[in-house]
């Protein structure tokens, strides 16, 4: 019988391992190969200071990132910018110089529903490489029996993380709908205590910076296993709301504050068609946010609403645009997909019509491509073209009001 190779670690011969590779002088089976594996991944981590966020971009680079995604928001993209950079630099350099302490910047924007709140805080977190999650506030409840508790947001960045303690504790989370958990005077909810204070309190708790006992799985649905203790020191919040009628609020506060002898000209200063420019914190009370909550997100920022340009401008610009995703997907089949002069305008004409925003044009163009989606592959065609007519036919055969609905959050 031939002589087998042996594992030069643990010996095996070959017909005993799943795979042998061989070397120079030597061999190594696949498990000695894992088990080597892992030992230089430990011996790095002592290495490496894992709290730290490596190449940190600076500001400018953050929000040419985020241009490549995300359309328009400069104002925010800025104040975005700027905070996520303090943020990391404060993390990168704690302990060094201990008599100023810098704070943390959690941050709130302001502005209607699908305007890209999500998108960008989702960007900043694809950029830098660090877990992601996102949770909508109205979900969030004190006690955890109905919907989520505010420690399952922690759950889901540490698997956002893949259980990586370390990396889950300077990971950024989006709590969605924050102008939805008014204090209970403000929002008169009999059923449940989701709009309670109890809420707010909770995330207040996270938002200051503690350590946090959370359920593995999320829930409190198994009490036997064993709680992860997460330091929400260094993660980042980032908050979004769409505030409706804080534009009413902010004019009031500018009209009310601009008494006097020099009110006329004051108020000639004043850019009525845009009052988000001019949002300050005052202005988030109304909303029944408690005065702790509101001092713990010191960046304030807004977005304004999106308009025909801008959606036009979406449906091909960003990097990964709808548009751009279809082309990808026909070319996959080996077929080259156009669009006729004018589908895309009719596209965002519907979307305009219809009050159906960023979303809607996802969804219109999905009702458009559904059909060759379904024909094309079966053919052998190296062209499709979506002509107007087309496009105008799927669009209107279809239910509308349907597409409205699903295009709401
Ligand atoms: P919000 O969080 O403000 O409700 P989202 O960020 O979830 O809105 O936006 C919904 C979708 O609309 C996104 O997935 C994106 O495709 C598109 N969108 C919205 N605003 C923009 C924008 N400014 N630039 C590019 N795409 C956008």
């Amino acid at each position: 019988m031939a002589k087998l190779n042996k594992c030069s670690f643990c010996g095996r011969p070959e017909n005993e391992v799943g795979l042998l590779i061989s070397g120079l002088n030597g061999f190594i089976c696949d498990a000695c190969a894992d088990q080597a594996a892992a030992i230089v991944r430990e011996a790095q981590k002592g290495v490496k200071d894992d709290s730290k966020l490596e190449n940190l971009p600076k500001p400018k680079e953050i929000k040419e990132y985020l241009d490549r995604y995300v359309i328009g928001q400069d104002a925010a993209k800025v104040a975005l910018s700027v905070a996520v950079y303090n943020h990391y630099k404060r993390l990168n350099h704690r302990g060094e110089d201990d008599d100023v302490e810098l704070e943390k910047s959690n941050i709130i924007m302001v502005g209607s529903t699908g305007t890209g709140k999500t998108l960008l805080a989702r960007t900043i977190a694809k950029m830098l490489l660090v877990p992601f999650a996102m949770v909508d506030a109205t979900v969030l409840t004190e006690a955890g029996y109905v919907g989520e508790d505010v420690e399952s947001l922690l759950a889901r960045l540490l698997q956002a993380a893949d259980g990586d303690v370390k990396k889950a504790e300077k990971g950024i989370v989006f709590i969605d709908e924050i102008d939805k958990i008014a204090r209970k005077g403000d929002n008169p909810s009999i059923t449940r205590d989701v709009s309670g204070e109890g809420v707010q309190q909770g995330l207040l708790k996270l938002l200051e910076g503690s350590v946090v006992n959370v359920p593995p799985q999320g829930g409190r649905k198994h009490p036997e296993q064993k709680f992860i203790q997460v330091d929400t020191r260094n993660i980042l919040f980032i908050c979004g709301g769409a505030f409706d009628g804080i534009e009413k609020r902010i004019a009031q506060r500018l009209n009310t504050h601009v008494v006097g002898f020099d009110a006329a000209r004051n108020v000639a200063k004043i850019d009525q068609s845009n009052m988000m420019q001019y949002i300050a914190p005052m202005d988030l009370k109304s909303f029944g946010l408690i005065p702790e909550i509101i001092g713990r997100l010191p960046v304030l920022t807004h977005l304004e609403p999106l308009d025909r340009n801008a959606l036009r401008s979406i449906l091909t610009e960003p990097k990964n645009s709808i548009v751009k995703q279809y082309v990808k997907m026909f070319e996959i089949d080996g077929v080259k997909l156009t669009f006729e002069d004018g589908v895309l305008d009719y596209v965002v004409d519907k979307a305009v019509e219809f009050k159906l925003g960023a979303r809607g044009l996802r969804s219109l163009i999905e009702l458009i491509m559904i059909k060759p989606m379904f024909e094309v592959p079966s053919t052998d065609v190296a062209e499709y073209v979506v002509t107007l007519n087309f496009a105008r036919q799927q669009v209107e055969s279809a239910n509308m009001s349907v597409l409205k609905e699903s295009t709401e959050d």
